[in-house]
């Protein structure tokens, strides 16, 4: 097949062109594309912003999560989805009419075994069987695991894209190129070197915001576990982050942890723990739990998440064999209420500052 037959074939596969035109509704003359701020966001923006922007596109993003969003994705997404899902359902709403394209990739995998989640490959199609008029969708595919895809799939994806706007295939491998520089820079800057690591659990530095001070702080380390489109949107997860650290609490995120001590705990398991994501959390979870080097886990479960019901078993499974370090595992849905949430951390942070002062004083 020829360069230009290839991109064809991908191009009539990544854009949906039986939905409705827009685009008159647009002032702007440039072309816009919605990224909604939702799931696969959290993970890549940087990557699919900077693409987009170096080839001239305007990229919308949907505001944050707040309660209209909220409201809109309960009552647009299928009730059986996660919770993570829904949201993303409100978000393509709040998009819907301000843009001329919606950039929902279908992405199974960056892992030769490993997988994302199953969810983020059908996204696409079912918005599009469900919601006809949403504007015109670019839904590249992208799975190392199972199709095999590498850098040449990732080029054949960003030239087709690019023909989409009439860009030039050099265009778009440059912002190509460009995207994935910010991007890698993004990632390092999260995710912390064991050195960092180190220096965190020597109270040398913080890895967020510094813990609010009261009286009765004693310097508590807590790590916050559970997926970043979680723990990052501050509405949905009902600003737990800030919370703890309003309460005097010192916090890493599972989203931060060294990847190296993530897949050096994951040999430790007798089978291979293939869902990507899931492996961040409970390798965080473990590792704290056999070094006892923090004060308390808060594992946060997304209500009707598949991988998680597995990662949430297992981390309370080794808690049980490793009780020292107690772990709080919240499930959050729509219905979670900030005011429940609230009270159970704070019978948490209780229980964990008496247990450190039992310790420290003998
Ligand atoms: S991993 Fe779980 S929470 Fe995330 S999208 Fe999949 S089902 Fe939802």
């Amino acid at each position: 097949m020829t360069l230009n037959g290839s991109i064809n074939e991908i191009q009539n596969n990544i854009t949906d062109l039986n939905s409705t035109d827009k685009k008159s509704k647009l002032s702007d003359s440039l072309p816009k594309v919605g990224i909604p701020r939702a799931l696969l966001y959290y993970k890549f923006y940087p990557l699919f912003k900077t693409f987009f922007e170096e080839l001239g596109i305007k990229v919308v993003v949907s505001p944050p999560t707040n309660k209209e969003i909220k409201k809109i994705a309960i009552t647009t997404a299928p009730d059986e989805d996660c919770y993570s899902t829904k949201l993303y359902y409100g978000h393509v709403m709040y998009l819907k009419d301000k843009v001329d394209y919606l950039f929902i990739p279908r992405f199974q995998s960056e892992h030769k075994t490993n997988i994302g989640c199953p969810k983020f490959m059908g996204l696409a199609e079912a918005l599009r069987s469900m919601y006809p008029d949403l504007p015109k969708m670019i839904m590249p595919t992208f799975s190392q695991a199972k199709l095999g895809h590498g850098k040449w799939e990732l080029v054949r994806i960003a030239i087709s894209i690019g023909k989409l706007f009439d860009k030039s295939p050099i265009s778009s491998l440059r912002a190509l190129r460009t995207a994935f520089r910010v991007y890698f820079h993004w990632k390092q800057d999260k995710w912390l070197t064991i050195r960092e690591f180190s220096d965190w659990k020597q109270n040398k530095i913080f890895v967020n915001d510094a813990p609010k001070q009261d009286s009765s702080t004693t310097n508590l380390k807590i790590a916050l576990v559970g997926h970043s489109y979680m723990i990052n949107d501050p509405y949905a997860s009902l600003n737990i982050k800030k919370q703890l650290i309003n309460a005097g609490v010192n916090v890493i995120t599972s989203e931060q942890f060294p990847r190296e001590l993530i897949e050096k705990q994951m040999e430790t398991l007798d089978f291979n723990m293939y869902f990507d994501y899931e492996r961040e959390l409970l390798g965080t979870a473990m590792h704290f739990l056999e070094e006892k080097s923090i004060d308390g886990i808060i594992h946060i479960i997304i209500f009707s998440c598949g991988p998680d019901s597995i990662a949430g078993e297992m981390v309370s499974r080794f808690s049980t064999r490793n009780p020292t370090v107690p772990v709080l595992q919240l499930t959050f849905d729509e219905l979670t209420g900030e005011a429940g949430l609230r009270t159970r951390l704070e019978a948490f942070i209780d229980m964990v500052k008496r247990k450190k002062k039992v310790e420290e004083t003998g």
